[in-house]
């Protein structure tokens, strides 16, 4: 049984599959309380569903991508539910803080978002995203070397972008151009 927020039907807005239209389901809690959370989004009330009951709900959508988000997804070993959802031809996707890669250690890609950049994991990930804001101290990431994607993502509002930040991002990528920007395409284009 996992314990499920939400799902829902949309376009991946942010990294390597911006875009792509995408069932995400978010998982209850997280280990950390960062200030620019919208925990409401992982502290409010879940359900308990079983993974029958989940395959009801996403095989209603025409898209075989799944984002597993949370809150931390990580908190629960997800590795069976993963292979069961492999098993019926989806592709899962996972994003995650960093706190428990072994827990999801069967999934096809990971997004890794850690929120202590002096303590960044150098394996277990697909892809690292940045969450900066004009006032980062960005120097950590500007000295990272990996043949894997780094995105820096601008620090938005909860329902729309932030221009500055933005912006202090175009420039970071523009300098440091092994870094790539990701912008939460779906703040832009004003859906969820
Ligand atoms: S890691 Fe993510 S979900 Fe957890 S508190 Fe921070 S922003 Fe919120």
């Amino acid at each position: 049984m996992l314990k499920v927020v939400e799902i829902f039907y949309s376009l991946q807005g942010e990294g390597a599959f911006c875009g792509v239209p995408s069932i995400f389901i978010r998982l209850h809690g997280c280990n950390l309380a960062c200030s620019f959370c919208d925990d409401a989004l992982h502290k409010g009330e879940f359900e308990l569903y079983d993974y029958g009951k989940i395959l009801d709900i996403i095989k209603e959508y025409p898209s075989k991508q799944i984002i597993i988000t949370g809150g931390e997804p990580t908190l629960y070993d997800l590795n069976e539910f993963i292979n069961f959802l492999q098993k019926r031809d989806y592709f899962v996707c996972i994003e995650s803080n960093g706190y428990g890669f072994e827990n999801v250690k069967n999934a096809n890609w990971i997004t890794y978002s850690p929120k202590d950049w002096d303590d960044i994991k150098e394996d277990g990930w697909s892809e690292l995203k940045f969450i900066v804001s004009k006032d980062s101290d960005v120097q950590k990431i500007v000295d990272l070397k990996s043949q894997k994607p780094i995105f820096v993502q601008p620090l938005n509002f909860f329902d729309k972008p932030n221009k500055q930040n933005l912006d202090f991002c175009i420039d970071l990528v523009k300098k440091y151009p092994h870094l790539k920007l990701s912008i939460q395409m779906h703040k832009f284009l004003g859906v969820r």
